[in-house]
């Protein structure tokens, strides 16, 4: 096993396959927390884009 260095064990990203759409190839892609952590760029040039955290929307600075 791959030690994470002394972080938490829920902080450890986890690798899981997507299938791509267009091409049909295993993507590997980095989850954390149940959300991808960074591109995850296919062979034939398809990205699975990485998913923001989930964030309040208040866009409260825009009223200035
Ligand atoms: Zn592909």
């Amino acid at each position: 096993m791959i030690a994470f260095g002394c972080e938490d064990k829920n902080r450890s990203p986890i690798i899981e396959d997507r299938i791509c759409p267009k091409c049909g190839r295993d993507i590997e892609v980095f989850l954390l927390g149940g959300r991808i952590m960074e591109d995850a760029v296919c062979e034939c040039g398809y990205v699975i884009e990485a998913q923001e955290p989930i964030l309040k929307v208040t866009d409260r600075k825009k009223e200035n």
